[in-house]
């Protein structure tokens, strides 16, 4: 990556930082609900290598992006000004300026082996690889909690994605060999030990290669509908409401709004009894939450679609402990926790199903719990 650098920008790059793609096992579409997640990084990341420039410029080379370098004045960002993929690393130097962080002028080349678009948080990976390279490169004290929180701000803002603080919170913050338990609302967070391969499982990651494009406004609308519920119920946020009370508030709420409120609720629940499991090393026990998680987002929550339905049913019969969409929905991708010696029976009965289906060839892989943004060199 060096020599490319230096092919598109002429001069030595100052190093090399990465930040992960991720997963989330459990905890879906409660984050903008103050509730609770539980993501793992990917080994798959966003690379970046940078130099600071003292011009007041900023560059942006991707070698996924469009073969261009495009080049912006660092002081003249604003939302809505960049509208190509290089508005997220752009959105992220607005970001940090926005905070009060005296930062000037980079070269950035990104190459990055996080499918883009495939639920796996490739957006998040690309803001926070940013964050970590300004970070070093101007000598910021910046937690990765809150490098997180601006990378969001990024997307939110200047980009215009009203997206919840996972991904970053994820792709910043994860341990190697450790899932995240993270409370969305004040961002208190634990390392939960997560190495299921220590008893012959793997988590097996399949990208259905689909997105379907109601997801964008979709994904508004079910934001508003919580953000609703919870007005109506007195509460801040769903995840005020505790499982107890959930009959009573379906029973006082609107018909539309009560399945999106038990999904949240049960969500949360099931992230609780997940973590409680993974202490206990219990790992083949995630499996059935992993499998209700899904049915609750199929039937309530209604963002899976027949790829990832397909997807789950059929790991599930061809012998996987449980399996679900992961991400926002409406395509994306998939987890399964398989006994590794049907690993590649799980894959091949999802391949033949996607053919017979006459849907394009998923794409898996095996994933173990990777480290966050960090420098390589
Ligand atoms: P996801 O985060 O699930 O991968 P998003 O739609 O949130 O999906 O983000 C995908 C977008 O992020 C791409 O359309 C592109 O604009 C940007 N992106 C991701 N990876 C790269 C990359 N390596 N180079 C350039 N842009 C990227
Ligand atoms: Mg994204």
């Amino acid at each position: 990556m060096t020599d490319e650098f230096e092919r598109i920008f002429g001069a030595a790059p100052t190093g090399v930082w990465a930040a992960p793609g991720r997963v989330n096992l459990i905890g879906e579409h409660t984050d903008y609900n103050d509730g609770f997640v539980l993501p793992i990084a990917l080994p798959h990341s966003v690379r970046v290598t940078a130099a600071p420039r003292t011009d007041g410029r900023l560059r942006l080379y991707s070698a996924q992006g469009d073969d261009r370098i495009t080049d912006l004045p660092v002081a003249g960002l604003a939302p809505g000004a960049v509208a190509s993929w290089a508005g997220y690393p752009a959105g992220v130097v607005w970001a940090l300026r926005e905070a009060g962080y005296q930062v000037g002028g980079a070269d950035l080349y990104f190459d990055s082996d996080v499918p883009s678009g495939a639920g796996l948080s490739s957006s998040a990976a690309l803001e926070c690889a940013t964050a970590t390279a300004y970070r070093d490169l101007y000598e910021l004290d910046l937690a990765p909690a809150e490098l997180a929180v601006l990378s969001q701000r990024a997307e939110n803002r200047f980009v215009g994605v009203p997206c919840g603080v996972m991904d970053q919170m994820a792709s910043a913050c994860c341990a190697e060999g450790a899932a995240l338990f993270l409370d969305t609302r004040d961002l208190t967070q634990r390392q939960v030990p997560f190495r299921p391969g220590e008893q012959g499982i793997d988590l097996l990651v399949i990208d259905t290669r689909v997105k379907h494009d109601l997801g964008d406004g979709a994904y508004a609308a079910l934001r508003a509908g919580c953000e609703r519920a919870a007005e109506l119920l007195g509460l801040a946020a769903l995840r005020d409401l505790p499982v107890e009370g959930l009959s009573r508030a379906l029973a006082a709420l609107p018909a539309e709004l009560g399945p999106l409120v038990r999904h949240v609720v049960t969500e949360n629940g099931r992230v609780a009894r997940a973590v409680e499991l993974l202490d206990k090393g219990e790992f083949a026990a995630l499996g059935p939450i992993l499998t209700e998680g899904h049915a609750s987002l199929r039937d309530d929550f209604e963002v899976s679609c027949p790829e990832t339905d397909l997807a789950v049913a059929t790991a599930v019969s061809a012998g996987a402990l449980g399996a679900r969409m992961t991400g926002g929905g409406f395509g994306g991708s998939v987890i399964a926790l398989v006994p590794q010696q049907l690993t590649g029976t799980v894959e091949q009965a999802i391949s033949a199903a996607f053919q017979a289906a006459g849907y394009a060839e998923p794409a898996t892989f095996t994933a173990t719990a990777a480290a966050g943004a960090h420098r390589v060199g």
